[in-house]
């Protein structure tokens, strides 16, 4: 029998392990740039906790996860994104 284990992630602010499903994917796309939820490249993970992507140091932090410089208007498309993603579960993103 084949058992089903869910893909684990440790988010990059609180450093606990979550189902990749539970978790916010920051992606750095080597042609596209930083995209959420989507993308092919080095990626972070940021759970759904409102301490977590709202961590006032999430953008050092993601910046050191994906070895890049984040754009100053970064922070500002994450909190967008985000609260639409949970205002809009079921649209993604
Ligand atoms: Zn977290």
């Amino acid at each position: 029998m084949i058992q089903h284990t869910p893909v684990m992630r440790i988010c990059i602010s609180c450093k606990k392990t979550y189902d990749r499903k539970d978790l916010f994917k920051i992606t750095k796309d080597h042609k596209q740039g930083i995209m959420i939820q989507k993308g092919t490249g080095r990626s972070a993970y940021i759970c759904k906790s409102n301490k977590c992507y709202s961590d006032s140091k999430i953008k050092k932090k993601l910046q050191k996860a994906l070895k890049t410089s984040l754009e100053p208007a970064f922070l500002e498309i994450f909190a967008k994104e985000i609260t639409s993603y949970i205002n809009n579960p079921n649209k993604g993103i």
